[in-house]
């Protein structure tokens, strides 16, 4: 069992309500190989919502109290994306998830590269918070490019 995702499966749960609907990671839902999960929903935040990038480290580093998630206009959304983490593990441990599916980039979802909390664009290596809260209880996390590498490279 996987857990994905919510916008990569055609959820408009976007932050700008839109979704980053990829068929193949839908169909895994379809065939109940998967599960799907929005944390920044689950974390309480509404949609649309302001975005929101990391500021000052990574997920790990936000996990550890050293970072914290804001959004563009200033507002500490630290607690929701740290709750929101909190229930996506949940969700994974209780359908026994050994492999995640997180959509790059995002301040949750991330797994090889997140905005850089400047609010330019720019990127840095690291984690979302929700993909290093995954990580650190085993579940292996793969975003949308690095899933279909594997799965070439198998
Ligand atoms: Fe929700 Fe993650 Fe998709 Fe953002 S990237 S909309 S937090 S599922």
């Amino acid at each position: 069992m996987k857990v994905i995702s919510a916008c990569l499966v055609g959820c408009q749960c976007r932050y700008d309500g839109d979704d980053n609907l990829i068929r193949e990671f839908q169909e895994m839902v379809e065939r109940g190989e998967a599960v799907f999960v929005c944390p920044e929903q689950l974390g309480g935040l509404s949609t649309p919502r302001p975005p929101a990038e990391i500021v000052g480290g990574t997920g790990e580093d936000v996990l550890a109290g050293r970072a914290k998630v804001i959004t563009d206009g200033g507002e500490d959304v630290t607690h929701q994306f740290l709750k929101g983490a909190e229930q996506a593990l949940q969700m994974a441990q209780l359908v026994g998830a050994k492999e995640a599916i997180l959509k790059e980039r995002s301040p949750s979802c991330g797994s090889t590269l997140i905005y850089d909390g400047t609010f330019t664009a720019g990127k840095r290596a690291g984690d979302g918070v929700t993909s290093a809260l995954l990580k650190r209880h085993g579940i292996d996390v793969y975003s949308e490019e690095t899933y279909s590498k594997r799965k070439s490279n198998n």
